[in-house]
């Protein structure tokens, strides 16, 4: 009897492991079948929205080691199947079915045609080439351990008696369940990739400025996290790269204090005090006779210098000549690090994922096979590994859905 491999969510992970067990199953000339199920009507639907629509698909940086520093959780289990399936891997797959990958300055990885759409397309085709039977609206509702398989019960359907089941349901409740009710661990979750809700008179009415290089440092009650990058002023509070990265590397200590933490942000992209000191130093020579108010620094916005100063209580009708000691020093230190009260976190169309999931020490990350249920694997964003933003938590799922593709072909191959 032909054989049936399932796989449970139909995102990016469990498409892609689909469609690679597909693959294997047709290059080995296996007898057996790949059902796809998914519970919402579409496929696909973080992919088609990732990215502002336009998917940010992988990163370009094919050195392992180096990219897997951009895990604050799964670094160590990603490493091995980062040799087996990177980032260059993604580039030349996709290539291979006529998808050109672009790399920006930063390093993020789109399709050339800057649209998900792209992604979505070679997916199905590649699906319907291999013949990976799709099922939409069929949540898996629950999974059952046999002696000779595993049991799942679509919603509209009898139970299927799978030879090798694959989760990748991401981060819903439902399949943090069915992992649980087989035995897995569920380390606590957190969001990651959030913006930090600020209010201050320092930020007041000046959202949509932006920091090319800001340096920011969060004091949680029990430990302090530090990251650089672009930085953007919103209407509630701070959002941009080196805020994500820093609530990413911070999700859970965040959590824990309930998302009320410092933040000292130094906007000049000057390492050291000294550094910023020099800077002010030439600036207040060089304008002795000019305005405080209308001599912004390079590295501040007009906009943002004149409130800035206000809310050092320095007079605007000021001229640097007239500038204390004690207000320069005043202007240095806030430059170097203004405190920010931290009093929650935002998520409004960001790209977050979720902190937390499937124990990785109950996974074997050479196939993604459970150690505890023969034949499950895990995939994708349920399992306790997240990146930061610029690709990281796609190719997690590209690679992971890999590995677990070709061991449920080869599995089914030895059964
Ligand atoms: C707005 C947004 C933008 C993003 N942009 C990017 C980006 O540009 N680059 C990047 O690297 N990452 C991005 N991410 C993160 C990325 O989308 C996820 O990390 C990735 O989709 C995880 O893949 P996955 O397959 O594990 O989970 P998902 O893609 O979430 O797929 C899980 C699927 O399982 C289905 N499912 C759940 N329970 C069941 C069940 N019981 N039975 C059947 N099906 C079920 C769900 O409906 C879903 O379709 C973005 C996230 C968001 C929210």
């Amino acid at each position: 009897m032909s054989k049936i491999i399932a796989i449970i969510g139909g995102g990016a992970s469990g498409f892609f492991a689909a469609i690679q067990a597909a693959q294997e199953v047709a290059q080995r000339n296996i007898d057996a079948k790949v059902h796809l199920y998914e519970s919402s009507p579409n496929f696909l639907s973080k992919v088609r929205i990732s990215g502002g629509g336009r998917c940010n698909v992988t990163h370009h940086q094919y050195e392992p080691k180096l990219f897997c520093q951009n895990y604050p959780r799964g670094a160590r289990e990603l490493r091995s199947p980062f040799t087996k399936f990177q980032a260059l891997n993604t580039v030349e797959w996709f290539k291979a079915r006529g998808v050109t990958l672009v790399a920006e300055s930063d390093g993020r990885m789109f399709p050339s045609t800057n649209t998900s759409e792209t992604i979505i397309e070679c997916f199905i085709k590649e699906s319907q080439r291999l013949g990976v039977v799709l099922h939409s609206r069929q949540g898996i509702l629950s999974i059952n351990q046999l002696e000779d398989g595993i049991e799942i019960q679509p919603k509209d359907s009898r139970p299927i008696k799978a030879d090798q089941v694959l989760v990748a349901t991401g981060s819903s409740k439902r399949g943090y369940e069915l992992a649980k009710s087989l035995g897995h661990t569920i380390t606590e979750l957190a969001p990651s990739l959030f913006s930090f809700k600020i209010k201050s008179p320092f930020l007041r009415e000046l959202s949509g400025v932006s920091f090319e290089n800001a340096s920011l440092t969060l004091k949680t009650s029990k430990k302090k996290f530090q990251q650089n990058g672009p930085l953007l002023i919103t209407h509630h509070g701070l959002s941009g790269p080196a805020v994500l990265k820093l609530s990413a590397w911070a999700a859970r200590e965040m959590k824990k204090d309930q998302y009320k933490a410092t933040l000292l942000v130094n906007w000049s992209g000057l390492e050291s005090m000294n550094e910023i000191e020099q800077f002010y130093l030439k600036l207040k020579t060089q304008s002795s006779s000019a305005l405080i108010k209308n001599t912004a620094p390079s590295f501040f916005t007009k906009r943002f210098w004149a409130n800035f100063i206000e809310c050092l209580n320095i007079p605007l009708d000021k001229k640097w000549s007239e500038l204390s000691k004690k207000d320069l020093n005043r202007v240095i230190e806030h430059t170097k690090g203004t405190p920010l009260e931290i009093q929650g976190q935002n998520r409004f169309k960001e790209e977050f994922v979720e902190c937390g999931g499937v124990k990785t020490s109950e996974v074997d990350f050479k196939t993604m096979q459970s150690k505890i249920v023969p034949g499950l694997h895990f995939s994708g964003e349920i399992l306790d590994i997240d990146g930061i933003t610029g690709g990281f938590n796609f190719q997690n799922a590209w690679t992971t859905g890999y590995l677990a593709g070709t061991s449920m072909a080869m599995g089914v191959d030895r059964q």
